[in-house]
């Protein structure tokens, strides 16, 4: 998975880890995929019988605290069920095939054609031109949102408005950053996941739609994917544990 995924060539935020978090002893036979890691997650990974557990928000999300009430909880769960735990954060949103991004466009009707929010030398996000009403894009992003339990919220626009540059950017994709990278690739439509109440005021002046699917909607296709493609090249069985955020 390590090379599979470049994850010592892709800048990561600190908390990131990306890699093996947690060793464990015997052999793996069965692996489960989550987008977060939490008890629940755990539970689900103890459930199927999995003894590796590959999360895209890993172990350390949440900073240096405590191993103390749930997070002890955790780490004795995973220990006494002899359970590993791989993370990978950008290098599963970027990757052309496994991405977060990748697979968000291609469920959506949408082929890249180049990037879009760059994180230090990387370009996290993905581009593109298309000819869709804003209307569909919005009703497919609808859909894949209730599916994870949420629901889509979308900035206004008019029901003959066009989507011509479209920009994606998976989890927290919204921010000050990505609107500026926005305006200067000549986008009219970001599709995201999450982003705080100012993005969504701005886009408005910017004459820029934002389709906000939910943070844990849109990511759960990199740990899918990977976990599939883990588990045809060990003859294995890979489960995803889907226990939505309700972000
Ligand atoms: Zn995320």
């Amino acid at each position: 998975m390590d090379e599979l995924l470049a994850i010592r060539a892709i800048p990561d935020y600190p908390s990131a880890v990306n890699g093996v978090q947690l060793a464990n002893i015997g052999d793996i036979e069965r692996i489960a995929t989550a987008v977060d890691f939490s008890t629940e997650t755990i539970s689900g990974a103890i459930d199927v019988g999995a003894r590796l557990l590959i999360v895209h928000h890993g172990m350390f999300w949440g900073g240096v605290q405590p191993i103390t009430d749930h997070r002890h909880k955790r780490l004795w769960m995973l220990m006494t069920h002899d359970v590993a735990v791989y993370s990978a954060h950008l290098p599963l949103d970027v990757h052309p095939d496994l991405g977060n991004n990748a697979l968000l466009a291609a469920r959506l009707g949408l082929s890249p054609s180049g990037g879009f929010a760059p994180y230090q030398a990387i370009d996290v996000g993905l581009s593109g031109t298309s000819e869709i009403p804003t209307r569909t894009l919005a009703e497919r992003a609808a859909a894949l949102a209730v599916g994870s339990g949420g629901h889509l919220v979308a900035t206004p626009f008019d029901e003959e408005r066009v989507t011509r540059r479209w920009g994606i950017c998976t989890g927290a994709g919204a921010d000050s950053a990505t609107l500026r990278d926005a305006v200067a690739r000549g986008l009219d439509t970001l599709i995201v996941g999450e982003g705080p109440h100012h993005t969504a005021v701005e886009a408005r002046e910017l004459g820029i739609v934002i389709l906000y699917a939910g943070h844990y909607a849109t990511e759960t296709f990199g740990v899918r994917a990977l976990g599939e493609r883990v588990a045809d090249h060990f003859a294995i069985t890979s489960t995803f544990i889907d226990v939505p955020s309700g972000l």
